[in-house]
Formats: C-alpha cells, sequence, structure tokens
C-alpha cells in the first residue's frame, strides 16, 4: 500500500502540513509513524534514533534556496539520504511567502511589485522552486522507501495548464452607458468617474459605434474545436454601483446581453467564476454578496473566483480567509501583475497555510503563471510575447506541474485594432498546447475538482 511514512521528531502542524502537501502530489498518502518500526520512513529531525532507515531531514530554519539542486549541480540520484537542505522548512516559506511579507515596494493596488520582491532579487522568478524540491523528495522517496504514488495527471498527461478569461471590459461604451445608471453613492468619486467616460467618449469619436470587444462567441468557438473549455469570471460588481470604485469594471451583468453570453458559456460546457470586485475583500458579507448577485444571473453555483486587480487588499492572510469562510472550492489571485512566472515559487494547486488559525485553507489555490498585460508592459510583439508562454508552460511540464493562463476576453482574439498582438499570442498558445499531447488543457473548476477527487482516492485507498 502505498503510504509515505513519516516521523515527525518535534510534532508541527506546519511540517505535517507539508508532508501531507508532498505526499498528496507524490501520489502517496501521509502516516504519520511512530519512530523505530524498522521499515524505511521519512525522518523529520535532527537526531534519528539509532536503526532508522529512509530519508533524514533536519530542520534549518534560514534554508530557503538550494542552489546546487536549482543550478542542476546535483540531482535526483547523487541526493545523499541524510539531506544537506531542509526541503520542508524551504516548501513551507515560499508557500507561506515568507521573504515576501511585508516588504517595501508595493503599488497603489497593494501588490507587491516583482523588482522589489525577494523572488527578483535571487532571480527565480520562473523557477518554481517548491516543485524542484517536491521533485527531489520523489526521487528520493522512490529510491529509499521502493514506493510509487498514483499519476498526478489524468489519462498519463505530464502537466495541466487551466485557460481562464477576466471579464474586464466586454462591452467598450461600457463606460458610457453605465454613467447613466450610477447610483448616488458612486457620485462620490465623480472627478474619476468623469476622466473615465470622457477618455471613452473620445476612444467613440474616434472609432465610431462597433464594439468590437464583445468576442464571447468567436473565443467560445476558436477553444472549443481545439477541444479545450475555459473559465470566464464575471465581476458582478459594477463601477456605478453603490459600492463600486473607479477601479471595478464598466458593465452590469443585468444587461441583457449578459444573459446570451451565459447561455452560451453554459451550453457549451464552459464555466463561469466570480470576478470579486475591488473592495470585496473587505467583508465577507460582500464578497458573498457578490457571488449572490453572479447566481441570481447566472442560476448556479459559482465555485470559485480571482480578484480584479489580484487586490486582495493590504490584509493578504485575511482576504484568503474570506474565500473558505465564503465556502469556496478555489480561488487564482495569487501572481504578480507586474511579471510572468511563479509568485509563491510553486506550480500546483495548494491550501494556503493560516498562520492564526494553525492549519491549512479548504480553498484551493490555483496559481497563474501568466496574464496578458503582464506581457505587454515593454512593448513586445506577440512573437516574442508567445515564446515567452511557451517558454513558462514548458517549465511547467518540466515539473509535473499546473499553472493557469489569465486572458481577458477583448484580447483574447485579434479581432480589434487595441489588442491585436495580445489576441495573435493567445491564438498561437492555443495551437501550441493543442500540438501538445503531454498537456492535460483545462479549466478552473474542473482542475480543482481533479485535484479533490484524486486526493480522496488516495485517502481512501484500501
Ligand atoms: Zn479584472
Amino acid at each position: 500500500m502505498p503510504d509515505l511514512r513519516v516521523v515527525l521528531e518535534v510534532p508541527s502542524p506546519r511540517d505535517e502540513a507539508v508532508l501531507a502537501w508532498v505526499a498528496e502530489w507524490l501520489g502517496l498518502r501521509l502516516a504519520i509513524v511512530a519512530p523505530g518500526g524498522g521499515e524505511p520512513v521519512v525522518y523529520r529531525g535532527a537526531q534519528p534514533p539509532e536503526g532508522t532507515r529512509g530519508i533524514v531531514i533536519p530542520p534549518r530554519p534560514s534554508d530557503r534556496l538550494w542552489t546546487d539542486l536549482l543550478s542542476g549541480k546535483i540531482g535526483g540520484d547523487a541526493l545523499p539520504a541524510r539531506l544537506p537542505f531542509d526541503v520542508i522548512g524551504a516548501m513551507a516559506a515560499h508557500l507561506d511567502d515568507v521573504e515576501n511579507r511585508g516588504r517595501q515596494g508595493r503599488d497603489r493596488h497593494d501588490r507587491l511589485e516583482y523588482r522589489s520582491s525577494y523572488t527578483a532579487a535571487h532571480g527565480f522568478g520562473q523557477v518554481p522552486v517548491v516543485n524542484r524540491y517536491l521533485e527531489a523528495l520523489g526521487d528520493l522517496v522512490a529510491r529509499e522507501l521502493g514506493v510509487h504514488g498514483v499519476a498526478r495527471w489524468p489519462d498519463g498527461k505530464l502537466a495541466a495548464i487551466a485557460l481562464s478569461h477576466d471579464v474586464d471590459r466586454p462591452v467598450k461604451w461600457g463606460a458610457l452607458r453605465g454613467f447613466g445608471a450610477a447610483r448616488r453613492p458612486a457620485l462620490r468619486h465623480l472627478p474619476l468617474y468623469g476622466a473615465k467616460v470622457g477618455w471613452t467618449l473620445l476612444q467613440r469619436l474616434r472609432a465610431g459605434e462597433k464594439d468590437d470587444f464583445w468576442l464571447f462567441e468567436p473565443l467560445v468557438e476558436a477553444e472549443a474545436e481545439r477541444g479545450f473549455r475555459s473559465t470566464f469570471l464575471f465581476a458582478p460588481t459594477p463601477a456605478f454601483a453603490s459600492r463600486g470604485t473607479p477601479d471595478d469594471v464598466y458593465y452590469d451583468i443585468a444587461w441583457p446581453r449578459f444573459a446570451s453570453a451565459f447561455d452560451l458559456i453554459r451550453a457549451r460546457g464552459f464555466e463561469i467564476g466570480l470576478h470579486a470586485g475591488y473592495d470585496a475583500h473587505r467583508s465577507l458579507e460582500r464578497l458573498v454578496g457578490e457571488r449572490d448577485r453572479l447566481m441570481l444571473f447566472v442560476g448556479r453555483g459559482i465555485r470559485g473566483l480571482r480578484h480584479h486587480f489580484w487586490h486582495l487588499g493590504p490584509d493578504e492572510p485575511a482576504a484568503l480567509r474570506l474565500h473558505e469562510e465564503a465556502g469556496f472550492a478555489w480561488d487564482s489571485s495569487l501572481a504578480f501583475n507586474d511579471h510572468p512566472g511563479f509568485r509563491r515559487g510553486v506550480a500546483l494547486p495548494f491550501q494556503p497555510w493560516d498562520a492564526a488559525m494553525g492549519r491549512p485553507l479548504t480553498t484551493l489555490q490555483l496559481p497563474t503563471i501568466v496574464m496578458d498585460g503582464t506581457l505587454f508592459r515593454s512593448g513586445w510583439g506577440s512573437e516574442q510575447a508567445a515564446a515567452e508562454v511557451g517558454q513558462l508552460i514548458e517549465t511547467v511540464v518540466s515539473v509535473g506541474g499546473f499553472g493557469a493562463l489569465d486572458w481577458h476576453v477583448r484580447t483574447s482574439l485579434p479581432l480589434n485594432r487595441e489588442f491585436r498582438a495580445w489576441g495573435e499570442t493567445y491564438v498561437a498558445t492555443l495551437d501550441r498546447l493543442a500540438a501538445d499531447d503531454r498537456i492535460w488543457v483545462t479549466s478552473l473548476d474542473a482542475a480543482a475538482t481533479w485535484v479533490a477527487e484524486r486526493r480522496r482516492r488516495i485517502i481512501e485507498q484500501p
């Protein structure tokens, strides 16, 4: 029976949770056992009793980056059974964002800028270090414990990529229409709204009436014909609603046009999630209220979310805790806004650790590895951007990982002048994925469902 037998020298809920995550992704069931059983184990501690067999991982609280491993100087086969590096502590530190927490260098949306991050300082933004440690441990476990777990992804695939679309501006002239419906409390932001409306009006005078941002039909078609389905995240709090802010979206899901988009998305087996509003992180009541409003129009369970602007507010752990309190199955809000790659050093779903509660949250975090706009900040063309996305995907495949792609609806096809290069990049990426049979191309909710079912199989195995 494939168990990952672990001895904890000192009981530690955090170590145990990391080891549970390791076991799960190695396809094994975690079994915390007493020392001295004679069977090979993973021994977490510095002083294994005489006769202990297996792997020894002594705690070394300052370990973060195992450069010999990351540079390829030592590899799977050459690892000693008593590890010179604390992979468990280091995984926890990266997953918990220990080195980035409280760091200066945030933008006006409370987001850590890449250049100010620990990640950038050590140059591993595009290296999923947690996965590299997991793979090294996996090699050791196979060698020293002789156990092999169940496969990670369906149908023998090596990695998973989830397609998702934030619905930010599907109605090109929504600011003009919405302004007329502005609720009184929203008028406190009148100067900012005024600027937005003026700018939109100017665009419209230059471009004419044509709305070429509403791309739901051709986008669903483009993905479906390649055998893919994706997740659309809709924002139920317009900028001009009573709780809206100028940073929220300029459309209302109550507009009749959206009913046809919801119908189409459902009819084709695509998914709908919540694009949580700019201030949704402020309270459980706001977050739940947004989901309820979306469900009112979509008519069925909304299981997951991503925050607009990645805006989790100044207290990220508190915002993540709200996801669990609201009963969300998954969230996909952790990424650098200004850099592609691995925000917490990980390319696999994980349950964020809640230090205040001393346990992992139940809501599964689905890491996003790249958003469209991130790629085009420095004047890139579509070829360069597609190559970068391809490289990221290749990195995810190399560690058997998972990553979500985030393209906005108006930018996912080259059907308007403004986002032509963005759309070309997305189509090239779809073609690349369709031609790669190593990758399970999926959607956010389907990925979360797979993770939960696989976990159940591992735990309930005879
Ligand atoms: Zn957004």
